[in-house]
């Protein structure tokens, strides 16, 4: 059986902790590979390592940082469809939704090649009679992140490109489900030219994250995940003085106007609702048509869409979506929509009884879609994370206004409409941290930032674009005089510049 290790030092080296968590095919349930869980002491080495490489790789300067990050682009080209193979295998996701997870990555690897401009500080000529007022940003240091298992490419590439750009250290600690591309991320960085120990990857579980929690020596954690576990990491880490951001859970709804193209919203809704089965933080889980004939039209123009899914292994290109990750999260979506029945919303499509013949023991789950979904209902509060859409009927644009807004989670939100005035009022008024006109996964790209609002965002500072290099640098501000001759005695009162 393949075992994976860490990667510490810039090599792979075998776990020590004689603790291995199992790695599935989640087309067939079986075991394909086992992961070493790290100990604490494990941990403490990779922080060891990644603390002695800081002080020169921090020296390095920003350009030749840069030039890592664009021959690691380079590098990746050659392995592009090998690695979004490895992805799919692991995660169950499609090939060429695979792709795409390696290129969102990517995408922030090519923002971080802007680092020499990105890092650039401030400068006030004449600040006071021959005074000078500058601020520049420097590394924080070690740094880690903590990623889920949903994008195993483009998340530890979305922490660790900026971190390393602006001359910190890093230790990833990706998912314990889907671990064999971050550890390759890792390889193709040091192929790269990065030097060793500036990228460490310890794979593990609770131990493994609250070891970094709790030694000062590591300065900043980013987490994406759950909400619960985004909370636990936020309290504690601040809690040992660390700068500190989590990325939560989501309910991302999509409102649905009279005057929306139909055939659009309900291409929309299969997309985002079902694509990746469902996984994924930016899914659209919530159909808001307004007015009851908006609802009816777009019901019944889903249902066909949704029993027409085509699921099955990732190996099988005609597919619009795979398997679920692991047998525990096939067994969760189950119990919800097992609740959504009980709790008396209208199951309109069912897809619980899917098998597909040669994968009976693989983690599929055919598409739902319930119908007269309220507010209440535990399947409207909760992330399902299953290729389950439910349709909230709003009597008007208000109840479609407010419905995301008072949601506990506020990742995305889109509206589907013809109206500009509409758009633009949504938009401006809607409590939710990323937003989509006509466009349902609105996740922003690399040079913008990247973070939900309310349960689904903790921190001030969101990830990727600009955020990130304010989250990963500290800031220096120096007042210089120069010449420095100038002789005015003792000054007991704050200095001015009068
Ligand atoms: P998860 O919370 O189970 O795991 C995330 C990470 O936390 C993993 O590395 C895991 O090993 C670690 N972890 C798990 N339990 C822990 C514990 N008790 N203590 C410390 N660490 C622990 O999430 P997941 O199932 O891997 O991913 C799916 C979740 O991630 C969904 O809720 C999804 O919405 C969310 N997500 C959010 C974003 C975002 O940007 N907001 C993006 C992607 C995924």
């Amino acid at each position: 059986m393949r075992e994976i290790g860490h990667f510490i030092g810039g090599k792979e080296v075998k776990g020590a902790s004689g603790r291995f968590g199992d790695v599935f095919n989640p087309a067939t349930g079986e075991v394909q590979a086992k992961v070493a869980l790290a100990s604490k002491a494990e941990v403490e080495k990779a922080i060891v390592n990644a603390q002695a490489a800081f002080p020169a790789w921090a020296a390095v300067n920003p350009q030749r940082r840069a030039r890592v990050m664009f021959k690691f682009l380079e590098l990746i080209q050659d392995e592009y469809d090998d690695l979004a193979r490895l992805l799919s295998s692991e995660h169950g996701k499609t090939f060429a939704d695979s792709k795409g997870d390696i290129q969102r990555g990517l995408e922030v690897v090519e923002f971080a090649c802007g680092i020499p401009h990105l890092m650039k500080g401030e400068f006030s000529e004449g600040a006071g009679p021959g005074i000078d007022l500058y601020s520049f940003r420097q590394p924080l240091g070690v740094v880690a992140g903590i990623t889920p298992f949903n994008f195993p490419a483009m998340i530890p590439l979305l922490k660790c490109a900026p971190a390393i750009a602006c001359g910190n250290t890093f230790i990833l600690k990706p998912s314990e489900r889907d671990p064999s591309v971050p550890m390759r991320i890792a390889e193709l960085f040091i192929k790269a030219g990065l030097p060793e120990g500036v990228l460490n990857v310890v794979n593990g579980d609770k131990e493994a994250v609250d070891a970094q929690l709790t030694d000062a020596r590591v300065k900043a954690i980013g987490f994406v995940g759950s909400s619960a576990i985004a909370e636990y990491i936020y309290a504690t880490g601040t809690a040992h003085g660390k700068r500190v951001q989590c990325f939560g859970g989501a309910k991302n709804h999509m409102i649905v106007m009279p005057d929306a193209d139909m055939d659009q919203a309900v291409d929309a809704l299969i997309g985002a609702g079902y694509g990746s089965a469902g996984e994924r933080c930016m899914a659209v889980s919530v159909a808001v048509p307004v007015g009851k004939k908006t609802a009816d039209t777009l019901v019944q123009k889903l249902i066909p869409r949704v029993e027409g899914l085509k699921i099955g292994p990732a190996t099988d290109p005609q597919i619009d979506y795979g398997p679920l990750v692991t047998r525990e999260l096939l067994n969760k979506v189950r119990d919800y929509i097992d609740s959504g029945v009980k709790e008396g919303a209208k199951l309109v499509v069912d897809g619980r009884d899917f098998k597909l013949q040669g994968f009976e023991n693989g983690n599929f789950i055919g598409g739902c879609l319930f119908d007269e979904v309220k507010p209440d209902m535990k399947i409207y509060k909760e992330e399902i994370f299953g290729p389950v859409l439910s349709v909230v009927r709003a009597k008007d644009y208000e109840e479609a206004v407010r419905l995301p807004s008072e949601h506990d989670y506020g990742n995305g939100v889109a509206i589907f409409t013809r109206d500009g005035d509409t758009a633009r009022d949504f938009t401006s008024r809607v409590q939710v941290g990323m937003v989509g006109v006509n466009f349902a996964i609105p996740v922003p790209l690399s040079y913008y930032t990247f973070g939900g609002w309310k349960r689904s965002g903790f921190g001030d500072l969101n990830q990727h674009g600009p955020d990130a290099i304010r989250f990963y640098t500290k800031t220096k501000t120096v007042t210089a005089r120069w010449p420095s001759g100038t002789k005015e005695g003792a000054e007991f009162v704050i200095p001015t510049m009068r």
